[in-house]
């Protein structure tokens, strides 16, 4: 086997390339100095790279493989194939600076060899939506993102509570009068609706409305808590099982109720903006709608496509990252999204039918399911029903779940098939999920 000798690594110096160009990485960056010999050639290559930590981090644990196809890529190019193929694969799953270093040098140099992707955000459904592309189908990127921000502005004007004019506004507005016509993904919707709703025993229900209702803040008016006798009463109102479907039409059987397809449209969406850009034939894309992510092959030489979930604690801090399995969603939910302040008490926006009161004990739920609806209705669902009660769902479902409990220092509950897809960068306990 030809050798190859590492000299060193140089000290952080604040500065910052990213390695690879997925991801948005952390400010915290070390430049590595490298320098190897070939026995073929008998030349001594010095090299030096800058790249962030995390992305250090990522190598390690997540990437070896993926970091495997680039070194070939790169390393063909210097003519060190076998050097690196061979040493990569002997010590990668020992956590040694050497292999750091190599990592290091080879993850920017896999950048030169395949475009990075390329991207398109908008503003839709009240929130941020980006479609990435891999960088070798950079040229279908503003056609498909055309597309799929008509498809999101189409299904807004439908689900929209903030739009009068909108399907779900119009029935709410007969409830327990009389049927209505609605359009065709409406009712899609209502159908999944009420089938996450049986799945989860009601805690995932869209006729929340009334009850989310008396959690929101209203301008100009001091926040206070719900009585009892308006939680009481707008819980009456609450149950999916009262949605009634008939050919092109749904009838809402109880006066007042309110449908609120929040916890379940984004996904909704993102699998119809998905299934678009499938049929506009791109393969390798990634499309985030709010933090309900698909993906759809891979991003750039062979590389997996990962997200990030952010830190329900430190908002601004990434928890971890996970590589997503091909054609896979996810979601997160949080009470730290959107939350109301109550005589110094923060109260969330997801709400359990069962109390009226926002669902407590956790801080954040993410769920890996083969399509973003599931993963949308899921995450909701699951972070009201709590991690115990949620483990015969997620074993049915065959969705991978995250769930970080409301305590710090933080830990992560993970179901056994997530593990080896999850790279956490913070100081955290990682466990499986207890009671599996
Ligand atoms: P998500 O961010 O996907 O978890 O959805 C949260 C949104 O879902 C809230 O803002 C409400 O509009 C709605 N929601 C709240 N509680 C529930 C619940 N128990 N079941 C279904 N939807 C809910
Ligand atoms: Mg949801």
């Amino acid at each position: 086997m030809r050798s190859l000798i590492l000299t060193r690594i140089l000290p952080p110096n604040g500065s910052y390339r990213a390695a690879h160009g997925v991801e948005g990485c952390g400010a915290s960056s070390r430049e590595a100095a490298w320098s190897g010999v070939s026995e073929t050639t008998q030349r001594t290559v010095t090299a030096r790279w800058v790249v962030p930590l995390t992305s250090l981090r990522d190598s390690l644990r997540t990437k070896r493989f993926a970091a495997l196809r680039c070194v070939r890529g790169s390393v063909t190019a210097l003519g060190w194939q076998d050097t690196y193929k061979d040493q990569v694969k002997a010590t990668a799953l020992r956590k040694s600076i050497p292999i750091c270093t190599f990592l290091v040098l080879l993850l920017p140099a896999c950048s030169l060899f395949s475009p990075e992707p390329v991207s398109s955000s908008f503003e839709t459904m009240g929130t941020g939506a980006t479609l990435t592309l891999a960088g070798k189908e950079s040229s279908k990127l503003s056609g498909a993102a055309d597309k799929t921000k008509q498809l999101m502005q189409d299904l807004n004007a439908e689900l929209s509570v903030y739009r009068a004019d909108s399907a779900v506004s119009r029935l709410n507005a007969v409830a327990g009068v009389r049927p209505l016509e609605v359009p065709e993904h409406t009712r899609r919707l209502f159908e999944l609706s009420k089938v996450y709703g049986e799945l989860t025993s009601g805690a995932f229900d869209v006729t929340i409305g009334p009850v989310v209702d008396l959690w929101r803040p209203v301008k100009g008016q001091t926040p206070s808590l719900p009585t009892d006798d308006a939680l009481t009463e707008a819980l009456a109102r609450v149950d999916f099982r009262q949605i009634q479907l008939m050919d092109g039409a749904a009838f809402l059987a109880r006066r007042g109720m309110r449908v609120d397809l929040g916890g379940i449209g984004k996904g909704y969406a993102v699998d119809l903006a998905w299934r678009e850009c499938r049929n506009l034939a791109v393969r390798n894309f990634m499309f985030d709608l709010g933090g309900n992510v698909r993906v759809s092959g891979e991003s750039e030489s062979g590389l997996a496509w990962s997200i990030a979930i952010r830190n329900p604690f430190d908002r601004s801090a990434t928890l971890a990252r996970i590589e997503m399995p091909d054609d896979w969603a996810v979601a997160t939910s949080g009470q730290y999204e959107r939350f109301i302040e109550i005589e110094g008490r923060r109260y969330g926006h997801i709400v359990d039918p069962r109390t009226g009161y926002p669902a407590a004990g956790l801080a954040g739920v993410t769920i890996l399911a083969p399509n973003a609806t599931m993963a949308d209705a899921l995450s909701t669902g699951l972070f009201v029903l709590g991690p115990k009660r949620s483990i015969p769902i997620v074993k049915k479902t065959g969705a991978e779940a995250v769930f970080i409990p409301d305590k710090q220092p933080a830990e992560l509950w993970v179901t056994p098939g997530i593990r080896s897809k999850l790279t956490v960068l913070i100081p955290a306990k990682v466990q499986v999920l207890p009671g599996w």
